[in-house]
């Protein structure tokens, strides 16, 4: 059976929120489990948060410790699973130099999610090489380490695309040194892209409408009070509308059976919730009331054990120094198979 191994990650440049939670970090808790893969490795991208955070190196660093801190609060486990950092690992500049002769400036351009990106941070007139170039630099994070398997939300389809195209012409120019991977999206169709609490794009620690799975049980009351709703559901008689409602698409998200049971007994499940609210007469309020036990009961594990790790950083540094030495071992096989393909091998 073909070896499957899984590399996905995160960039330092937030704590991680529940957008990030639905999108991709639940399920690399369940593939962990599952034992099915060879290796697990979890990335922490401080080289990519540098291409639009170059001039912020200490927030940067500050958030290694806050985006580890996340993985073990949610049950990531370092005996399962090699935590890296990405700027430790030199071998990943090289392959991206090296991938940097199969792709065309038109195709970066082209790439949606950088387009999307380079609006949000201003850079249309002044775009970092560095910045327009990081697709590259995740397709040689993701061959690095022979990745079969990316557990990642929808915005990363362009730089999954990018990488096969990557691989398949570096594959048939050179020789078949590297692996094609593949991206495997949350199947709920609301964890895909979750939107910010302020109902617009996609939540990002970038944009600053996120509930982080680190908020205090106050944060998160009133993070979820306050959330967009349907502008044109005026009086609790009205009748309101789903798409687009923030509030409905969490609860596609994050409510289970059992949570009617507990908070909402009066409706089996959401679809029952969902066609009266559709009718008209039931009020934002008590919806939002729901919402607001399934994130406490959802978050509250994961911020207790948050706060178990949190007086110990020697032991996190101590933990990404040997899972970076670790992964390097792998990246650097794959430098050397790509050298040789590449016939720049001259030394033995
Ligand atoms: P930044 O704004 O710095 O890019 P981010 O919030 O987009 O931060 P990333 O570190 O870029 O977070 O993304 C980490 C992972 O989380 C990726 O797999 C990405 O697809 C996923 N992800 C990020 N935001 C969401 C979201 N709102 N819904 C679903 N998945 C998400
Ligand atoms: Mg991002």
């Amino acid at each position: 059976m073909e070896k499957k191994i899984i590399l996905t990650g995160d960039r330092p440049t937030g704590k991680l929120h529940i957008g990030h939670y639905v999108g991709s970090l639940r399920q690399r808790v369940e593939l962990q489990n599952t034992g099915e893969f060879e290796k697990v490795f979890i990335m922490i991208a401080d080289a990519q948060a540098l291409t639009d955070h170059f001039d912020n190196p200490q927030m940067v660093r500050d958030n290694i410790e806050q985006v580890a801190l996340d993985y073990l609060a949610i049950g990531l486990d370092p005996a399962k699973s090699t935590f890296l950092i990405q700027s430790q690992i030199p071998e990943l500049t090289e392959l991206t130099f090296y991938y940097m002769n199969l792709v065309t400036v038109s195709r970066l351009q082209r790439n949606p999610t950088v387009k999307a990106e380079i609006k949000q941070r201003g850079f249309e007139t002044n775009i970092p090489v560095g910045f327009f170039t990081y697709p590259i630099s995740q397709a040689a994070d993701i061959t690095a380490f022979q990745a079969t398997t990316v557990p990642v939300g929808e915005d990363q389809e362009p730089m999954l695309e990018q990488t096969r195209e990557i691989v398949r012409k570096f594959n048939e120019i050179y020789a078949p040194a590297l692996t094609e991977p593949n991206i495997l999206l949350p199947t709920n169709k609301a964890c895909l892209r979750l939107p910010g609490t302020d109902g617009k794009a996609k939540m990002s620690k970038s944009i600053g409408n996120c509930i982080y799975l680190s908020d205090s049980a106050d944060e998160i009351r009133q993070k979820v009070m306050s959330m967009y709703t349907d502008p044109e559901h005026l009086q609790v008689s009205d009748p309101g509308h789903i798409e687009g409602n923030t509030v409905f698409t969490y609860l596609d998200a994050f409510s289970l059976p059992e949570h009617f049971e507990r908070y909402l007994p009066d409706y089996a499940n959401l679809d029952e919730l969902k066609d009266h609210y559709k009718r008209g007469g039931l009020g934002d309020v008590k919806v939002k009331r729901f919402l607001n036990e399934v994130m406490q009961e959802t978050l509250e594990p994961i911020r207790t054990r948050r706060q178990q790790y949190e007086n110990d950083p020697a032991a996190i540094f101590e933990m990404l120094k040997k899972g970076s030495e670790l992964a390097r071992e792998s990246a650097a096989q794959t430098l050397d198979r790509v050298k040789e393909a590449m016939k720049i091998n001259y030394f033995g």
